[in-house]
C-alpha cells in the first residue's frame, strides 16, 4: 500500500473547487422528515457559505471535524453504523459482549446517539446487555443516518460530478498504479472518445454512509477494479487510507532464503510475504494487518515469485565498477542514481514514484532490505 499526494496539490484543488462550486451553489436542502433530531443539520445545510462548501470539498476529515461541530456529530453517527460489523466480529472472538458494546457506544456517543437513546426508553446497562436491545439502537441510528444523508444529498452528491469532469480528474490525478496493491495499471483509454477508465474511483469512506464526503477530494481514491470490486466493496474496516500514509518501512516484503543460490536469484528456493515491523505504532500495525487481509496482499503477491527472483538476480549482477566505467564513457551525460536504478531494476526505487511504477514498493524493499 502506497501513499497518494495528488489531493494536496494546490492547482488541482483550485480547479476541483471551481468546477464543483458551480454545481453546488444555490442548491437548497429539501426537508423530508419532521424528526426534530434533524433540525440542526437542516439549518446548517440551509446556511452553507461558499467557504463551507469549499471546506467540504477540499479539507480532510480530521480538519473538518475540528472546525465544524455539526460535522463532528454527523461523523460519530456514521462511524457508529460503519464499524458495527467489526464490533460483532470482535465480540464473537473475545466473548466479551456487554463490555465491548459499552466501549463501542461510548466511543461514538454524541448528539445523535444521545437523542436516539432518549427515544428508546432504555438506559445502560439494559441497552448494552443484549444484541436484541443494542440492535434496536443500531436500527434507529441507520434510519437517522439515512435521513441526514437524504437532506445532505440535495446539496452534496456524487452525481453532481459530470462524466466529463471525472475524466479530467483522472488525468489531473496522474495516478498510474493502484495504491492498494501497487500491481495493476489504472489509466484512461486515450484512444476512445468515451474516455474509458481502467480503474475505479473508490470512496474510501463509502458514500452510502458518509454522504457528506461523497465529493470530498481526499475521499476519492483512484484504484484498480479488483481491489475495489472484489476486495474492498462496501466493507468497512479500519484500514490505512492511501491519502494519509503508505506502508513505508513499517511493512516490507520479507524474503526467507533456503540456500545461497536463492539469495542471488539462481533458483526459487525462497518464501516471502509482507512483514509488519515491530517498531511500527500499535495503531498502524492493526491497520496494516487489515489492509493485508482485505486486499489479500500476501496471496496475490505469490503470483510475483518469478519477478522477485529476477530482481534478486539483477541485484546480484549490479556492479558499481561497471556503472562507473559506463559513466566515464558517457562523460557529461553521466547517469543519475535514478537512471541507474531504472536501468538495473526497471524502477527508480523512489518512494515519490511508487504511484507511477508497477511493483515499485516490492522492488524497493527487495533492493534495500531483503
Ligand atoms: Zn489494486
Amino acid at each position: 500500500m502506497i501513499e497518494l499526494r495528488y489531493w494536496k496539490d494546490e492547482k488541482l484543488k483550485k480547479w476541483y473547487a471551481k468546477r464543483l462550486l458551480k454545481q453546488l451553489e444555490g442548491k437548497a436542502p429539501i426537508r423530508k422528515s419532521s424528526d426534530p433530531i434533524l433540525d440542526t443539520l437542516y439549518k446548517e445545510m440551509l446556511t452553507l457559505t461558499e467557504e463551507n462548501l469549499c471546506d467540504i470539498l477540499l479539507e480532510e476529515r480530521r480538519r473538518l471535524t475540528e472546525k465544524y461541530v455539526w460535522i463532528r456529530e454527523y461523523v460519530k453517527l456514521c462511524d457508529f453504523i460503519a464499524y458495527y460489523s467489526e464490533l460483532q466480529e470482535l465480540t464473537k472472538k473475545k466473548k466479551e459482549y456487554a463490555s465491548l458494546r459499552t466501549k463501542y457506544l461510548n466511543q461514538y456517543m454524541g448528539y445523535y446517539l444521545k437523542e436516539l437513546i432518549a427515544g428508546l426508553s432504555m438506559k445502560e446497562p439494559e441497552l448494552t446487555r443484549s444484541w436484541k436491545n443494542f440492535n434496536r439502537l443500531w436500527q434507529n441510528a441507520v434510519h437517522c443516518c439515512e435521513e441526514t444523508n437524504r437532506i445532505i444529498s440535495t446539496v452534496v452528491d456524487y452525481s453532481f460530478m459530470s462524466q466529463e469532469m471525472r475524466h479530467q480528474l483522472y488525468q489531473k490525478m496522474d495516478v498510474q498504479i493502484c495504491p492498494y496493491c501497487n500491481r495493476q495499471y489504472i489509466h484512461t483509454v486515450s484512444m476512445t472518445e468515451e474516455g474509458m477508465y481502467l480503474g475505479d474511483l473508490d470512496h474510501f469512506y463509502p458514500k452510502s454512509i458518509y454522504q457528506l464526503f461523497s465529493l470530498s477530494l481526499w475521499n476519492l481514491t483512484p484504484v484498480c477494479k479488483p481491489c475495489n470490486q472484489l476486495f474492498k466493496r462496501q466493507y468497512n474496516r479500519r484500514i490505512l487510507s492511501p491519502m494519509t500514509v503508505g506502508f513505508e518501512n513499517d511493512c516490507i516484503l520479507k524474503i526467507n532464503y533456503a540456500d545461497a543460490g536463492s539469495i542471488v536469484g539462481m533458483n526459487d528456493h525462497f518464501t516471502f510475504g509482507w512483514e509488519i515491523q515491530a517498531d511500527a505504532s500499535e495503531d498502524k500495525k492493526l491497520k496494516i494487518q487489515q489492509n493485508l487481509d482485505m486486499f489479500y496482499l500476501n496471496d496475490v503477491y505469490q503470483f510475483h515469485k518469478q519477478d522477485i527472483q529476477d530482481i534478486l538476480r539483477k541485484r546480484y549482477l549490479r556492479s558499481n565498477v561497471l556503472i562507473e566505467k559506463q559513466n566515464e564513457l558517457l562523460g557529461s551525460l553521466r547517469l543519475s542514481a535514478e537512471d541507474v536504478n531504472r536501468m538495473v531494476y526497471g524502477t527508480t526505487l523512489s518512494r515519490e514514484r511508487f504511484h507511477k511504477e508497477l511493483l515499485g514498493k516490492m522492488t524497493y524493499d527487495i533492493a534495500k532490505f531483503s
